[in-house]
C-alpha cells in the first residue's frame, strides 16, 4: 500500500485505544517508520470488546455484498490467518460453522445467506439437508443448514498483545493507563490530546475507542451522530460433560432486522464452549454486569433522540432479550430450538461483553463499518462484529486514508 505525501508532518500519529483495531493500525504505521503513540486508558491492551467476544474469525456469510463488512472481512481473514500462521503461539483453528434453519420459513432466509456467501467469495460453503446435518452433527436439530468449513476460532486478546509487541519492536509507543481526557484539532496537520501524564501534539489522530468512540470524535470536531448505544452480550458456559457433544460452531438463522447473529454455540481455543451472546441494552458504557448502572449514561440515553427512536421501533425485541437475560430458562429455551438436549445442568455463568453499536440520529442501527474524517482526525465510529476478524484490513484502510508521508511501505508481512 502506498500513501500520498501531504503537507507538513508535524509530530507523531496518535491512536486512541489499544483494542485490536487501534493496535493493528499502530502496527502498520510503526512498521512503515511512522512515529506512533497509542493511548490506552486501561492498564493493559484488549480489555474491552477485544477481550470479551466470541473469538470467531467470521468467513463473510452474512454481509451485504459490496459492503465494507463484506470486503474487509474477506481480506481481513486472509491477513489474520497469515499472521497467526507466522506465530506458533497464536492458534487458528478452522473448526467450521453451521447456520441452522429451524423451520421451513427459515430456509428462505438461509437461501439468502447462501447467496450472500457466494457473492462474497466465502470458500467451500455447502447446503445441507436435515439428514446431512444430522450426519455431521448428530446433536444439532434443524430442517437444513449451510456449512462454512473455513470459519475459525482464535484468541483475539493474544493476537492484540502480539500486535502491541510489534508496535514497540518497530519503535512505536503504547502508553497504558493513559486516558485521553481532551482532544483539540487545530488545522489540517495538528491535533492535541491531554492525558494525566501531559499534553501531546500530534500530526494525525486515529480514534479507535470502541464504546467511547462517539464522545471522543465529537470533541475532535466530528459530527455527533452516530451515537454509541452499549448492548451487553451475555454468555453461558457449557460444563465439561456437555462441551464435546458438538464440534463445530452452531448458529441459528439471524433476524435480518438486526446486526446481531443470535445466541450461538462457540467452542473456544482453550477448550471451553460458550453459548451466546444475547443483546441487552447496557445501562453503562462498560456495564459488564446487569447491576452496572451509570447515572451519566442513563441521563445521556434519556436525552438522546436516536435512542428513543430506536426504542420505539424495537421495544418488543428489547423485552424478549431482557427476559432471556433475567431468566436463564428463557435463554436456554432459545438455544434448545437447535440444541434440544440442553438442560440447566449443562450450563454455568460466563463473563459478558459489551458491544459498541452505533445508532444514527433517526434510530437506525448502523449495520456497516463506519470510519469518518474531520481535519487531522480519523474516527472509527462503528466497528462491531466482525471487526476483530477484519481488524488488519480496517487498519490498511485507515492508514491509506491518513495521507501522510511513509518512511517505508506499510505492510503486514515480515
Ligand atoms: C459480545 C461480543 C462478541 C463479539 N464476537 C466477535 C467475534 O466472534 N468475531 C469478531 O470478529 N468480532 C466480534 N465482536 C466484535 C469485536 O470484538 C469488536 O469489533 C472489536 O474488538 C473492536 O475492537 P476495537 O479496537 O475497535 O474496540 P475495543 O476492543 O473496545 O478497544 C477500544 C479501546 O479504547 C480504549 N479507550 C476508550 N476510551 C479511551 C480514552 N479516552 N483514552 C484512552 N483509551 C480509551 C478502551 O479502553 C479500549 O481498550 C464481538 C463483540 C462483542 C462485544
Amino acid at each position: 500500500m502506498s500513501t500520498s505525501p501531504s503537507a507538513a508532518h508535524a509530530g507523531p500519529v496518535g491512536v486512541i485505544g489499544a483494542g485490536i483495531v487501534g493496535l493493528a493500525t499502530a502496527r502498520l504505521l510503526a512498521r512503515a517508520d511512522v512515529p506512533v503513540i497509542v493511548f490506552e486508558k486501561e492498564s493493559s491492551a484488549g480489555t474491552h470488546q477485544t477481550g470479551h467476544n466470541s473469538g470467531v474469525v467470521h468467513a463473510g456469510i452474512y454481509y451485504k455484498p459490496g459492503s465494507a463488512k463484506a470486503t474487509m472481512t474477506r481480506h481481513g481473514v486472509s491477513l489474520l490467518k497469515e499472521y497467526c500462521a507466522s506465530r506458533p503461539e497464536l492458534p487458528y483453528d478452522e473448526r467450521g460453522k453451521l447456520v441452522v434453519a429451524r423451520d421451513e420459513a427459515e430456509t428462505v432466509k438461509l437461501k439468502e445467506l447462501e447467496r450472500r456467501s457466494l457473492a462474497n467469495g466465502v470458500p467451500g460453503v455447502q447446503w445441507l439437508t436435515a439428514e446431512e446435518l444430522r450426519e455431521l452433527e448428530p446433536d444439532v436439530a434443524g430442517v437444513a443448514a449451510i456449512l462454512s468449513p473455513t470459519t475459525a476460532i482464535v484468541d483475539y486478546p493474544a493476537i492484540t498483545r502480539a500486535f502491541g509487541a510489534d508496535v514497540i519492536a518497530a519503535g512505536g509507543q503504547v502508553l497504558t493507563s493513559s486516558p485521553v481526557t481532551a482532544v483539540r484539532a487545530a488545522g489540517q496537520d495538528r491535533v492535541e490530546v491531554d492525558t494525566p501524564g501531559g499534553a501531546h501534539v500530534l500530526s494525525r489522530l486515529v480514534i479507535c475507542a470502541g464504546l467511547q468512540a462517539d464522545l471522543l470524535a465529537r470533541q475532535a470536531g466530528d459530527a455527533p451522530a452516530p451515537e454509541i448505544i452499549p448492548f451487553r452480550g451475555e454468555y453461558l458456559r457449557l460444563v465439561p460433560h456437555a462441551r464435546d457433544r458438538v464440534r463445530r460452531l452452531i448458529y441459528p438463522v439471524p433476524d435480518p432486522r438486526y446486526p446481531f447473529l443470535g445466541v450461538h454455540l462457540t467452542p473456544r481455543v482453550n477448550g471451553e464452549s460458550d453459548l451466546g451472546p444475547n443483546a441487552v441494552l447496557a445501562l453503562a458504557r462498560e456495564g459488564y454486569r446487569r447491576t452496572d448502572v451509570s447515572a451519566a449514561e442513563l441521563a445521556r440515553l434519556a436525552r438522546s433522540g436516536a435512542f428513543w427512536r430506536l426504542a420505539r421501533q424495537h421495544w418488543m425485541t428489547g423485552i424478549r432479550e431482557m427476559r432471556g437475560s433475567l431468566i436463564r430458562r428463557a435463554y436456554l429455551a432459545e438455544a434448545r430450538t437447535y440444541l434440544p438436549w440442553l438442560t440447566m445442568a449443562d450450563v454455568t455463568s460466563a463473563p459478558a461483553g459489551v458491544r459498541a453499536q452505533a445508532v444514527d440520529a433517526d434510530g437506525t442501527l448502523v449495520d456497516d463499518f463506519r470510519i469518518t474524517r474531520a481535519g487531522p482526525m480519523t474516527a472509527v465510529r462503528n466497528a462491531p462484529s466482525p471487526a476483530a476478524t477484519a481488524s488488519m484490513a480496517i487498519a490498511e484502510h485507515i492508514v491509506a486514508e491518513l495521507a501522510i508521508p511513509m518512511g517505508k511501505t506499510a505492510a503486514h508481512g515480515e
